[in-house]
């Protein structure tokens, strides 16, 4: 069995100080398939973060077009390896070869993060006042197991961007996705100490991260509740923190939408991966006199899933990435259904004729109460929650009675009085009659789903600082305006 037992610290593959291995195990055979490293310590932070700290007196000096010339190759070489990528989530998670953008989407926000490069102003003036943005130092990178590579990747090429210097520690339910992101930056001649891969354990390597003097900013993606833990060791060396955080996103559909367009979309948006995407719409909100008619189009949509090998094109829907993610959901549904809501399809236990593979039945309750454990806590898996509304303000306010405030959707006829109630909804982002979203804007969450946002001009800016230089009145006439 292959066996992965290296850090990659300061452009060398090296041993970590504890060789203690951990079985990878296939979420769909239930075996394993190789051995990584998962003894990463305080002193490999401590190494990691020496060599970014060594790097970054010279990276953060490149010129724009050195980095635009690196990010270029990092995307060459991406690109070479985007089949094996897909088929290694596939083995590694569980996400099925079919669910492409897991593997192509990277490439698309490197290009992205490569082309505004070019258009970017890190200097400007501001009522004659020359303002800069420079690179904020050594970045703490730490990213969930639920989109293995573009999480990562993501962070990785918007510090890079900045002329910052990293260290990745990936989640442990998919270190072997992040070696190969790691061996992708290095084939792509990324400067030594310039990208570092940790791997281990939240608790031990993401724990030492998050206190290290030598970090300057942390950006996080995981749960409300390992965030929140990061946040408070970083404000011991007051680091700057992104946070990128859970959800429990609703999807309200007004009473003049397209019924069955909104259900069949809210099976597909929330269902993908198995459920386990952070923005999915979990509760779907339909007027009461509606419930039974959105209920029939929702079955019908999630009968149509075909569960199988997550490495054979024609599935859709793999196992959930491990058991204790399965026996998680298990208990969500059962909770579901002592609380008393409709059972619409789905329930409790492996769905028919699928007794290997950590397989969860596509699972929609109808009826549910706003206040229930299955309306308010994020399962993290393919169960959809239907809960009734008598009137649309009833329905801002049970859209917004949550602690989490990541993703919004909107379904109406009329465009004026949706976007009115796509305006009052309090997260992040928020799509409008099944709308696509794209990788330039903003993301990220209000309240509990985070703090910050990744992506596009206002993501680069999450790794730069800002200094203000006076005395030099005459240069800043040269440079362009900070819009007021
Ligand atoms: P998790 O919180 O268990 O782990 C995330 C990462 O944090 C892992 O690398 C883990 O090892 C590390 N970690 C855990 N405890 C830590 C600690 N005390 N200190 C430092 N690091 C620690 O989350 P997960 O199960 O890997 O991912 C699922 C969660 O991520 C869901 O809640 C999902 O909503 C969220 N998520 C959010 C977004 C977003 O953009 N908002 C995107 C993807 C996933």
């Amino acid at each position: 069995m292959i066996s992965y037992e290296n850090h990659f610290i300061d452009g060398q593959w090296v041993k970590p100080s504890n060789a203690h291995l951990k079985p990878s195990i296939d979420p769909y055979t239930e075996t394993p398939f190789a051995m990584v490293t998962s003894g990463g310590t305080a002193d490999d932070v401590d190494r990691a973060v020496t060599a970014a700290r060594r790097a970054f007196a010279s990276f953060s000096r490149t010129s724009l077009g050195e980095r635009i010339a690196l990010l270029d190759r990092i995307a060459a070489a991406y690109e070479e390896r985007v089949d094996e990528i897909s088929l290694l989530m596939a083995r590694e998670v569980g996400i099925p070869v079919s669910a492409r953008a897991q593997a192509t989407g990277p490439l698309g926000h490197v290009k992205v993060a490569r082309d505004l490069l070019r258009t970017y102003g890190f200097e400007k003036q501001m009522d004659g006042t020359i303002v800069r943005r420079e690179p904020i130092g050594v970045c703490a990178l730490i990213s969930p197991w639920n989109w293995p590579m573009q999480t990562p990747v993501i962070k990785a090429i918007y510090g890079i961007a900045a002329g910052c210097t990293v260290v990745l520690k990936p989640s442990d339910a998919s270190p072997i996705t992040a070696i190969v992101m790691a061996e992708i930056f290095e084939k792509a001649g990324v400067p030594k100490g310039v990208f570092n891969l940790v791997l281990g354990k939240g608790r031990e390597v993401g724990a030492a991260l998050s206190i290290h003097p030598d970090v300057d900013m942390i950006s996080f993606t995981g749960s409300t509740g390992a965030g929140a833990k990061v946040g408070e060791a970083a404000a011991r060396t007051v680091k700057r923190v992104s946070l990128e955080l859970g959800g429990k996103s609703a999807n309200i559909v007004l009473q003049d939408a397209d019924l069955e367009k909104a259900a069949r979309w809210n099976i597909q948006r929330c269902f993908f991966n198995a459920g386990q995407s952070c923005h999915a719409p979990s509760r779907m909100l339909v007027h009461k006199d509606q419930m039974d008619q959105a209920l029939s189009f929702l079955v019908d949509e999630a009968s149509r899933y075909r569960l199988g090998d997550p490495k054979e094109t024609e599935t859709t829907m793999g196992p959930v990435v491990n058991r204790a993610q399965f026996d998680s959901i298990q208990r969500y549904i059962q909770i579901g259904i002592d609380e008393g809501a409709t059972l619409a399809c789905g329930g409790t236990g492996k769905p028919d004729g699928r007794n290997q593979g950590y397989f969860v039945k596509p699972t929609v309750f109808g009826d549910v109460a706003p206040d229930s454990v299955i309306a308010r806590e994020e399962i993290f898996g393919p169960v959809l929650a239907v809960i009734p509304y008598s009137t649309e303000a009833e329905a801002l306010e049970i859209a917004n009675d949550s602690p989490y405030g990541l993703g919004g959707y909107v379904f109406g006829g009329d465009r004026e009085r949706s976007y009115e109630f796509a305006a009052r909804l309090r997260a992040g982002r928020i799509c409008f009659n099944g709308a696509a979203t794209n990788s330039v804007t903003p993301m990220g969450g209000y309240k509990q789903s985070g703090i910050g946002r990744s992506m596009g001009s206002v993501g680069l800016e999450e790794y730069l600082e800002i200094k203000s230089i006076y005395g030099f009145e005459e240069e800043a006439e040269s440079l362009p305006q900070f819009a007021a």
